[in-house]
């Protein structure tokens, strides 16, 4: 059966990046058709009440992990802190992934929200996870990011086979 997979909206190519444009990829349009998946678009920035176009924002210390704990804060380039819309978006795109059934998701690198293994500290790109990769990750979702189609083409390549043996096992039971 097809199965649902949680996408960053702007690797489906919605225009919600801070600037008004998109990061629409053929590579991931063309994995979700081979494999048959059901994309479900969160933009975690627009979740949390941001607009769109938003000034650009960036971690003033810390990373998502940091700011879940109260440790880290997030500022748009007028200074303004953003760290409560990004929280709150966070918690609307878990809960979208409860919602659809996602275990697993595809976010796009580098964005205080949705990077997975890097992230904005000012102007530096530095280790880290955006804010709801972090949630996400805190709740078992797997996170892959743009840069690793193929890790989570296997990955889901092997989740589609447990799920079989798992259900020929139920059955035989
Ligand atoms: Fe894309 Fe995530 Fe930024 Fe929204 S918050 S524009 S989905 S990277």
């Amino acid at each position: 059966a097809p199965r649902p997979l949680l996408v960053s909206a702007c690797l489906l190519g919605l225009t919600t990046r801070y600037d008004g444009a998109s990061k629409g990829s053929l590579s991931v349009q063309a994995l979700l058709q081979q494999l048959a998946l059901i994309p479900v678009p969160i933009c975690p920035e627009q979740l949390g009440g941001l607009a769109t176009p938003r000034l650009p924002c960036c971690f003033t210390a810390g990373d998502g992990e940091a700011l879940l704990r109260g440790e880290a804060r997030l500022c748009d380039s007028g200074g303004i802190d953003r760290s409560a819309a990004f929280v709150h978006g966070a918690h609307q795109a878990l809960e979208i992934a409860r919602l659809a059934g996602c275990r697993c998701a595809l976010l796009k690198e580098r964005s205080p929200s949705c990077g997975s293994h890097q992230v904005y500290l000012g102007q530096e790109c530095s280790a880290g996870r955006g804010v709801t990769a972090a949630l996400l990750a805190q709740q078992g979702v797997a996170l892959f990011s743009e840069d690793e189609l193929p890790a989570l083409r296997q990955h889901l390549l092997a989740s589609s086979s447990q799920n079989t043996e798992s259900r020929q096992k139920f059955l035989a039971t």
